[in-house]
Formats: C-alpha cells, structure tokens, sequence
C-alpha cells in the first residue's frame, strides 16, 4: 500500500525558494495599503504600483502561504455548473458579465505573463466538467444551452483522456494552468522594485477610519493611507458588513501523485458528488498529477485524514499510482449568491475595500477583484462594479441562505458547547488530538512527537465557538467561521486575529 506523506505539503510552497520580507517595525504613510498576499492582495499591489501609487502589503504570515498557496490553480472561467444558474438568478446580461470578468482576468495572467517575461509554467488547457451519472447529462446539457446563450464557446463530448468511463462531459476550450507562487513571485519583485513595500509577519489588526484611514499592525504601528484594502481572505475585520453571516468557509483536500502513465492534458473536475478535480504540473522531472475534492464545511469533519485517503482510493482508481508525493488541504469561502464580495467594505465607507468569497474560483476572481479596486482606488468606475458590490441585496437565494447559514452556526454555537465525550490528558498518544477536561473544563490536547503535550482552550477567539481537532493537518479548525489554529494555539487562518488560550498542564489537573 502506497504510504500518504506524514506531514501536509503544498508543491507551490515548496517548490519554490522565496525571499524573506522583513516585519514593519515602525510608523509610515502610503497611498494604499493591502492586507493579505495573496493572489488578490498582490495582484492588486502590482496594478496600483503601476499606475504610480506607493503601495504597502502587510502579511500576517509569509506572502503566498494563505489559500492561494494551496490552490490547484487552474485559470479558467469554467466554475463547476454556474451559467444555468446564474442566469436563472440575476438574468442573462449579469451572467455573461461574470463570464466576460472571469474571461477577461484569465487573458490578463496571460499577457502579463508575455510582458513581463515571467517563467510559471503557464499552459493552455482545455476545462472540462464530466459526468458518470446519467441522471446528470441533462444538467450538462442545460449548462450547454447556457454557454449558447451567453456567447460562451463550448460543447458537449462523450470522451475525456483519461480512463473514466464518463457518461457526458462538457469542454471549455483554451483555459490555462500555472504555477501561482511563481507568477505572484514574479508580480511582488516589479511591486517592490516600484516606491512600494511589503512585510511579513505584520497583521492587521485595526483601522481606525477617516479622509486618511489608519492601519494599525498588532505591534502598535500605524500606516496612514487614502485608501484600505482588504485581501485578508476573510475580511480581517467587518465593518458592519455582516461578512461572518454572510459567507462559509469550505474545505477541501489534495494529492499530488507521480503514475506510471501518460497524461494527456486536460484540466477536470465532476459534476456529480463527490466532486473530483484532476490537472497535471510538468514543471518537474516527472509530470505530477493534482488530484483534489472532498469538500466540506471547514471545521465540520470528525476525522480528516480520512478525506485524504477517499482521495487515494479515487486517485489509485484512475492513475497507475507510484508515489504519492504531496498532500495538502485548505479552504476558500462561499457566498450567499455564489458571487464574489468586491467593493466598498459597507454602503457608507468609499475608502475602505474588500474582495473575497470565490467559491474556489478565486484564480480569475481574485485577478478580477484586484482589477475592480485598482478602478475604484483611482475612482474609475467599473463595469463590474455593481455585478460584484458586497452591498447587493439579492431576495430570491439570499435570504433563504442568510437563514440556513445562520442556523448552521447557530447550530455548530450551541452543539460545541454540548460536546461531552472526553479524553483524560495521559490517555492522548503521541501524535494524536483529542478533546480533554483539565480541572472539569474542556480543553483540547495535542501530544506531539517528543511527547510533549500541547493544551489549548478550544474556544475560537472570534465569536466563541468551539474548535473541533483536523487530525489531517494537526489543527483546531472553527466549524462556524473557518479560522484555524496551530496545535499551539497560533492562528493559521483567519478571521481570528488572537490565538487560542495556552493551559499548562501540570499531573495534578487530570480530570
Ligand atoms: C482546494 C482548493 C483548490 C482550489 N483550486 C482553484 C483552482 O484550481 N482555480 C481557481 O481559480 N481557484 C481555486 N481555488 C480558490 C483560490 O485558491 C482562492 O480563491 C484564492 O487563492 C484566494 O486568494 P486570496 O488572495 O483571496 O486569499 P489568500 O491567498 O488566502 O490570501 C490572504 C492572505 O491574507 C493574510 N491575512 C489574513 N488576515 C490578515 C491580517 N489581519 N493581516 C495581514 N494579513 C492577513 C493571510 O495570511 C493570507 O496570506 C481553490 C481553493 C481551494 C480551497
């Protein structure tokens, strides 16, 4: 039986060296300033440092380790079954527009690519949804007729390369893939080559609000700006916008195998459940398949790694599997309407942007996004301004969604705080995770490879809910609102900004 890697990996983190930036350490002004460095933050960085604003990007972590670090980066405008959709939602015109954003960004990585010499292993591809299912071929077919109706050029196959038997498969011709650290590598070095700054290890953690806002960094450092952008992932703080009840955190998982076959090409993921996605990087020696899915809500899965090893029976079901090389897993956030949030942070701060919920899209979102507040920082007004503005009020999915989102974490609020089957902390093996009671309250434990035991208050510092154990990654995942935090107690993952309660652990505590 072929072995899963011990630990999570991410090929793009890995397989590129990055520089260090250094962590702010003192007080400045800029034109704007970005929280977060991912492919949104500093895309946005990029255009902003180009149209001759002096930028500064504050990073909590290193640049490029958020979600986009942990991507599968396909660039494409086919976003699983969403034209159907869409235009029964908002209507005809508002769903080309999301095509013709989505279409437009995967033809700005493209020329960027070109222009600026930037080595990424940018590759045409074909996108393809498929389906084994007979009973799906008609939502495939729906989806065709929506691609007709949205000028969107596609059609209908009954073959893919590669050994599934499919029922149907529906193929977007001309998509691309790449490796995204390397293009946002790329992006950063013209941004601080440029009057601009980035720092890591600096977060964000107020704005203090005015004609100049002022960012102020966990350490006390202001940066006072004309213009705020949040590209945090989820915004790292909400400013009345309701973000936390408005959006959900879904996670999923990858595997990166080396087979014994040929592959052909070809970028692919399922219409039915579970949903499946297959591409190839052949940036290596030896071409690496990206196998990925088994989504759920972040934080509402008992055991992890058993996601991953669904995944290898999948991945040995379809490949010749000699090795799996990689596995990693991370999480993007869902909308109410399945629209990205990009636009002023609430209807009455013009200064103060955010840009996120990309539903696993956020390649071309995020590229859009950046596009769309570059426009509104120079007071340009876009043509997808209003497609995407966080404020839209939209009754038909909304408020349906608004309820049940609601509920789902009033759900995980309440279940949390009921958990009562415990652990005593001597009973939790080496390199296990395990909810425990120290001194009658409950805490989680993590004993870790010398056998020390790690214990944290498992109340996430958002909004109170209880963290449950990701025995995949080693982490205390939130099932409310997807912060994650380290077996320490560090936050991974926002919109937690304050890491879990350490406990001490001394004998005499033992339940
Ligand atoms: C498994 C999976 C596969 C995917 N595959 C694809 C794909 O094939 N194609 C596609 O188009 N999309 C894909 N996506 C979606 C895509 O990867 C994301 O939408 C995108 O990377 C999000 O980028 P971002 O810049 O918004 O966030 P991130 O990349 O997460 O960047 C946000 C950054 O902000 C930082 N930050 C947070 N809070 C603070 C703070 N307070 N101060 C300072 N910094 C802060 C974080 O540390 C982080 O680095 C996938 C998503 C998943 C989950």
């Amino acid at each position: 039986m072929i072995q899963l890697p011990q630990f999570p990996q991410s090929y793009w983190t890995t397989s590129v060296e990055q520089p260090e930036f250094p962590k702010l350490t003192s007080d400045m002004d800029a034109d704007v300033v970005i929280v977060g460095a991912g492919i949104t933050g500093i895309t946005a960085g990029y255009l902003l440092s180009k149209e001759g604003k002096k930028v500064v990007i504050l990073e909590a972590g290193r640049i490029l380790h958020g979600t986009t670090g942990h991507t599968t980066a396909k660039i494409t405008a086919q976003h699983d079954l969403i034209y159907d959709e869409l235009i029964h939602h908002f209507g005809e015109d508002k769903a080309r527009l999301y095509y013709e954003a989505n279409r437009e960004a995967l033809l700005f990585i493209r020329k960027t690519v070109e222009v600026e010499g930037i080595i990424c292993d940018l590759a045409d591809e074909d996108a393809y949804i498929y389906t084994q299912s007979e009973d799906t071929i008609a939502k495939l077919e729906k989806e065709r007729r929506a691609y007709e109706k949205l000028g969107i050029a596609g059609k209908l196959t009954d073959h893919i390369d590669l050994p599934i038997a499919i029922q149907s498969a529906l193929v977007m011709n001309n998509q691309a893939q790449f490796n995204p650290v390397l293009y946002l590598m790329a992006l950063t070095d013209r941004i601080i080559r440029s009057n601009s700054q980035v720092f890591e290890n600096t977060t964000a953690v107020k704005v203090e609000e005015g004609d100049c806002p002022v960012v102020v960094t966990e350490s006390g450092n202001r940066i006072t700006c004309q213009h705020v952008i949040s590209a945090s992932h989820f915004p790292f703080l909400d400013w009345k916008g309701f973000y936390f009840a408005r959006m959900h955190a879904e996670r999923s998982y990858v595997l990166g195998i080396r087979i014994g076959q040929e592959y052909n090409g070809g970028m692919y993921l399922s219409a039915d459940q579970p949903k499946r996605s297959i591409r190839v990087v052949r940036e290596g020696k030896e071409p690496l398949i990206l196998v990925g899915g088994e989504g759920h809500k972040a934080g509402q899965s008992n055991c992890t790694i058993k996601h991953y090893e669904t995944l290898q029976s999948f991945a040995t079901s379809v490949f010749d599997v000699k090795e799996i090389a990689y596995r990693w897993s991370t999480q993007d956030l869902v909308t109410l309407d399945k629209l990205p949030y990009v636009g002023q942070i609430n209807a009455r701060t013009d200064n103060i942007f955010v840009a996120t919920g990309y539903r696993k899209w956020g390649m071309t979102n995020g590229t859009v996004a950046a596009h769309l507040l570059k426009n509104r920082v120079l007071g340009i007004k876009d043509r997808y301004q209003d497609l995407f503005d966080p404020s839209r009020l939209h009754a038909d999915p909304d408020i349906k969604s608004f309820v049940s989102e609601n509920l789902n974490v009033a759900k995980e609020l309440i279940s949390g705080k009921l958990e009562t089957v415990y652990r005593s902390p001597n009973s939790v093996a080496v390199g296990e995770g395990a909810l425990v009671l120290i001194n009658g309250k409950r805490a989680g434990a993590y004993r870790d490879p010398d056998d020390q035991l790690h214990l944290v208050d498992t109340t996430c510092t958002h909004m109170g809910c209880e963290t449950n154990w990701n025995d995949g990654d080693r982490t205390w995942d939130c099932p409310c609102h997807g912060s994650r935090f380290s077996y320490t107690g560090e936050v991974i993952e926002g919109p937690a900004k304050k890491p879990l309660v350490k406990i001490e652990f001394a004998p005499e505590y033992e339940a």
